[in-house]
């Protein structure tokens, strides 16, 4: 099995389009804002969704260097 994850999306708030959580981040979110709110959200899933995907590949990596090894 081969996992595969793609996912690419635009969305911007309404009454805040120029919010963007990659720059602001939770800080920027004006008058406590549900749509900025949830945008960064997602935004710092992604991030984690990121880091665990690299984690895994390392992982992998290593495993498969260390069968070569054996
Ligand atoms: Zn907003």
């Amino acid at each position: 099995m081969t996992l595969r994850i793609t996912a690419r999306f635009a969305l911007s708030c309404p009454r805040h389009p120029r919010y963007d959580p990659e720059c602001g981040g939770q800080g920027a979110i004006k008058a406590g804002c549900d749509i900025c709110s949830q945008m960064c959200r997602i935004w710092r899933s992604s991030l984690a969704l990121q880091q665990e995907y690299h984690d895994l590949a390392e992982k992998i990596v290593q495993a498969r260097r260390a069968e070569k090894g054996s």
